[in-house]
C-alpha cells in the first residue's frame, strides 16, 4: 500500500533491515540521513530499526514508504564499517542487514542520563624493557610469552597508537579477565563495555569512543565492532580462546573481523596469548602476520613423562612423585591438573562389563564419595549393590579420579595439606579451596580447569598435567592442535620467565607431541600443515555446513548438490546428514578464499555455517 508523499523536499535513502533477506530497500525521508545512521521504518505492518547504507537512485517514486524517525544524530557506523558489513555478508553467509546488526545492535540507543566516564587510573605497572622491535609495516602481530612479557609489549604498542591520536579496542575472552590488565591501562581514558551495562550507557560509550573522548574500549568479542577510526589498534588477549567465535548467526570470528578492520582503516591488530594456532602460523608463513616471541624462556624446566616408560601408581609416575617430594621439601606448592573428578571415573561390572550411566543423559557416572554422580546433570545416584544387568555382586571402581590421587598422596606425604577439588562441590566451596591455595594454606592441590581462578602462582614450584592425552581420544580433526596449544600455554603460564618453577606433563600416547608443545618446536606446525593440505582441513580449506529445511527440502537438496558439486573440494555423501529439525545437512569443503553462495529457493530455507 503506497502512502502519499507530502509536499516539500524529501530524500530517498537505501536501508538494510536486520533480517536474513538479502538486498537493500528504498525509503523516503523528510530530512537527509547520512549512511551509517539507523532509522525507524515501517516494514509489513510493524516498525523496525534499519541501517541507512546510502542514497537511493530515484526519489520520485510515489510508492516509497516514509522513514518514521532518524535514530542516530550522526553515524556510529563509519565508511570502513559499512565496507566491513559487505565483507561479512559474503564471508559469513548472511545478509548485510544482519551483519550490520552484529556491528551495531538495534537495541543500543537512548539518552544516557546518569552516565559518568570513569576516572583515569594511575599508571603503576612495572614493565619489561627488553622488548623486541617490530617493523612499522607489521599490520598483524602475534605476541606470545609470559603474562608479564605480553603485557609490557601491549602497553608499549598502546602508547604508540594513542600518542599518535589513534584509539584502542582491547578485547578479552571473558569480561572477568579484564581485571588482569587494569595495571597496563593506567593513564588512558578507558571504559569497560560489558553486557551488564545499560544499553543507553553502552551507546554513549560508543559515541564517546568515536568522538575521541575515550582512548580505550575494553570488551569481549562484540567490542571488535566499536567505532575505531583511522590508524587505531585492536588488541585481542587470550587469542586462542573459543569465546572469540560468535555462537549465533552470523558466526563471525572476532580475529578475522579485527584483521579485516585493521586492513580497511590503516590500523593494526595484535593478538596476544600462548603458542600460535596452526592458522596463525600459516599466516605468518605467508607473510600476512608477524610473530613476536619471548626470548629468555627456560625449556629445561619443562619435562615430559612417558607413562609407558615409568612405573605408575594411582596415575602418579615415579618421576612426578619424586618432583612432588622435592617441591614440598623446598616448602613450595604443587598444582596437579586432572579433568577427572570424583574417586573413580566410572563404575563398572567386572563380570559383564556393564557401565553405570546417567538415567537422564546417558553419560558415564563417576564415583564421588559414597554415591555415583553425573557431572553433566549435576545429579547424584545411589551405588547399586549388584550389577543391574547380570545381578552379580561384581561392581568395581574404574579409572583414577582426583579424589583417589589425593588419598594416595596423603599416604605418601602425611605431613602435608593435600586437597582435591571435588566434582560435586559448590562454586563457593571451590572458591574457598582456591583462596586457601593462594594464601599458602594448602601444599598440594589437585584441580580441574577451575584452577584459573588462582591469580598468584609465585609460591607454586611444580605444576603437572596428570594426563596430557585426554583431548586426543575423540575424533576431532583439530585434537592435536588443541593439545599442543593447551600444553604450551600451561607451560608458559607456570614456567615462563621463572627459574624456580617446573612444569611436567604425563602422557601415554603422545610423548612426541607433548615434547614439541613444551619446547615450542615449530616442526609441529609444518607437520600439521602437511596433514591438513593432504586431507583439506583448515586453514588450507574451509568446512561449511549447509542446512536445508522446509517443505521442498528434498528437491532443494538435490538441486544444491548438482549446482555445487564441481565448485567444492569435497562434499558429504548423499543420504546422510539428517539434521535434528527434519532438514538435511550437506557438509562441504571449499578453498579458503573461494566465493560460495547458494541461490534462494522457493519452499526451502537454506543456511550456511562454517565449522570451526
Ligand atoms: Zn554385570
Ligand atoms: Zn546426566
Amino acid at each position: 500500500m503506497a502512502e502519499s508523499v507530502e509536499t516539500g523536499k524529501s530524500y530517498s535513502i537505501k536501508v538494510c533491515l536486520p533480517i536474513p533477506v538479502k538486498g537493500a530497500f528504498d525509503y523516503l525521508s523528510a530530512e537527509p540521513v547520512p549512511a551509517g545512521c539507523r532509522v525507524m521504518v515501517p516494514f509489513g505492518n510493524r516498525k523496525i530499526m534499519a541501517y541507512c547504507v546510502g542514497d537511493a537512485q530515484d526519489s520520485s517514486n510515489p510508492r516509497l514508504k516514509k522513514v518514521i524517525k532518524k535514530i542516530d544524530d550522526s553515524p556510529l557506523i563509519s565508511g570502513e564499517m559499512l565496507s566491513l558489513s559487505l565483507w561479512m555478508e559474503k564471508r559469513y553467509f548472511t545478509s548485510r542487514g544482519m551483519a550490520l546488526k552484529a556491528i551495531l545492535p538495534t537495541e543500543l540507543k537512548g539518552r544516557a542520563r546518569d552516565f559518568k566516564v570513569s576516572g583515569v587510573l594511575p599508571f603503576t605497572a612495572d614493565l619489561r624493557k627488553d622488548l623486541p622491535d617490530m617493523p612499522e609495516s607489521a599490520g598483524n602481530v602475534y605476541v606470545s610469552g609470559s603474562g608479564e612479557f605480553q603485557k609490557s609489549f601491549l602497553r608499549r604498542e598502546m602508547e604508540k597508537t594513542i600518542s599518535a591520536g589513534g584509539r584502542v579496542i582491547f578485547l578479552v575472552p571473558v569480561m572477568s579477565e579484564a581485571a588482569a590488565f587494569e595495571d597496563i591501562l593506567g593513564g588512558f581514558r578507558a571504559e569497560r563495555f560489558g553486557s551488564d551495562i545499560l544499553p543507553s550507557h553502552r551507546y554513549r560509550m560508543l559515541c564517546d569512543f568515536r568522538d575521541g573522548n575515550l582512548d580505550v574500549i575494553i570488551g569481549t568479542r562484540s567490542a571488535v565492532f566499536a567505532p575505531l577510526g583511522e590508524k587505531g589498534l585492536i588488541i585481542m588477549t587470550g587469542a586462542q580462546k573459543k569465546t572469540y567465535i560468535e555462537e549465533q548467526h552470523p558466526r563471525y570470528s572476532a580475529e578475522e573481523v579485527a584483521m579485516k578492520r585493521a586492513g580497511l582503516s590503516s590500523g593494526r591488530f595484535i593478538a596476544s596469548g600462548g603458542a600460535l594456532t596452526v592458522e596463525q602460523f600459516y599466516r605468518v608463513k605467508k607473510g600476512e602476520a608477524w610473530a613476536v616471541y619471548e626470548k629468555n624462556e627456560n625449556p629445561a624446566r619443562r619435562i615430559v613423562c612417558d607413562l609407558l616408560e615409568d612405573s605408575v601408581n594411582f596415575g602418579v609416575s615415579a618421576q612426578l612423585l619424586k618432583n612432588i617430594k622435592k617441591t614440598l621439601d623446598e616448602k613450595k606448592q604443587v598444582l596437579l591438573y586432572s579433568p577427572r573428578g570424583g574417586w573413580a571415573t566410572s563404575y563398572v561390572c567386572s563380570a559383564c562389563k556393564f557401565v553405570m550411566k546417567c538415567e537422564k543423559c546417558d553419560r558415564k557416572l563417576c564415583v564421588s564419595g559414597f554415591n555415583l554422580y553425573c557431572s553433566s546433570c549435576k545429579k547424584t545416584f545411589p551405588v547399586p549393590e549388584r550389577c543391574p544387568r547380570c545381578k552379580r555382586k561384581k561392581m568395581k571402581n574404574r579409572g583414577i579420579g582426583r579424589g583417589l590421587v589425593a588419598s594416595f598422596l596423603r599416604k605418601q606425604f602425611p605431613g602435608n595439606r593435600i586437597t582435591a577439588v571435588d566434582i560435586d562441590s559448590s562454586p563457593a566451596d571451590n572458591k574457598r579451596v582456591y583462596e586457601n591455595y593462594e594464601k599458602g594454606q594448602l601444599d598440594v592441590l589437585i584441580s580441574g580447569p577451575g584452577f584459573a581462578a588462582v591469580r598468584d602462582w609465585s609460591k607454586t614450584g611444580l605444576a603437572a598435567v596428570m594426563d596430557a592425552d585426554f583431548l586426543l581420544y575423540g575424533d576431532d580433526w583439530a585434537a592435536e592442535e588443541k593439545t599442543y596449544l593447551w600444553l604450551s600455554s600451561l607451560a608458559a603460564f607456570f614456567a615462563s620467565g621463572r627459574t624456580d618453577a617446573l612444569f611436567l606433563a604425563q602422557t601415554k600416547i603422545a610423548p612426541a607431541l607433548a615434547r614439541e608443545a613444551l619446547s615450542g618446536d615449530e616442526s609441529f606446525y609444518e607437520k600439521q600443515l602437511d596433514v591438513r593440505r593432504k586431507f583439506a582441513f583448515p586453514p588450507v580449506a574451509r568446512i561449511l555446513k549447509i542446512n536445508i529445511s522446509g517443505r521442498a527440502t528434498a528437491e532443494a537438496a538435490l538441486k544444491i548438490r548438482a549446482d555445487i558439486k564441481d565448485k567444492v573440494l569435497e562434499i558429504s555423501p548423499e543420504g546422510k546428514g539428517l539434521s535434528a529439525k527434519g532438514g538435511v545437512e550437506i557438509r562441504v569443503k571449499i578453498e579458503p578464499d573461494a566465493p560460495f553462495e547458494i541461490e534462494p529457493m522457493r519452499g526451502a530455507a537454506v543456511t550456511i555455517e562454517e565449522e570451526r
